[in-house]
């Protein structure tokens, strides 16, 4: 670009609004169907392991016997696949931007799985 059409770009620059957000400090409202956050509600969830497998980025695991359920969430491309296969929907997916972290953090919820039936007693 030559310096006489550079010096009026420059000029209007100065007096115009950015065109860019200063993102995290201003977030844009998300579209509707946007993909956003996955969320578990653990009050619903009986770690039955379906999200952990269908996970194409193993981001989550689930362990039944510690009665854990771990997401990554820096590993996560939110596709939305998990809560697509999640049998009683206590996962979701919002339509809101994870939180920026600096911090690797994993969530860590601590579900109650299903108690079995008790066997009837013999007659
Ligand atoms: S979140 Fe859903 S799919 Fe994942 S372990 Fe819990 S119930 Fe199963
Ligand atoms: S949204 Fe996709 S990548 Fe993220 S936890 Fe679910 S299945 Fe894995």
């Amino acid at each position: 670009m030559k310096l006489p059409r550079l010096i009026p770009n420059a000029l209007r620059s100065l007096f115009r609004r950015p065109t860019t957000r200063r993102y995290p400090a201003e977030v844009r409202k998300p579209y509707a169907g946007s993909r956003g956050e996955i969320v578990n509600d653990a009050s619903a969830c009986i770690l039955c392991g379906l999200c952990a497998r269908r996970c194409p980025t193993s981001c989550i695991e689930v362990d039944k016997h510690l009665c854990l359920w771990v997401h990554d969430p820096f590993a996560c491309v939110l596709c939305g696949w998990c809560a697509e296969v999640c049998p009683t929907d206590s996962l979701t997916q919002t339509e809101q931007r994870p939180t920026p972290r600096t911090v690797r953090q994993r969530t860590e919820l601590h579900p109650t799985p299903p108690q079995r039936p008790a066997k009837p007693k013999d007659a």
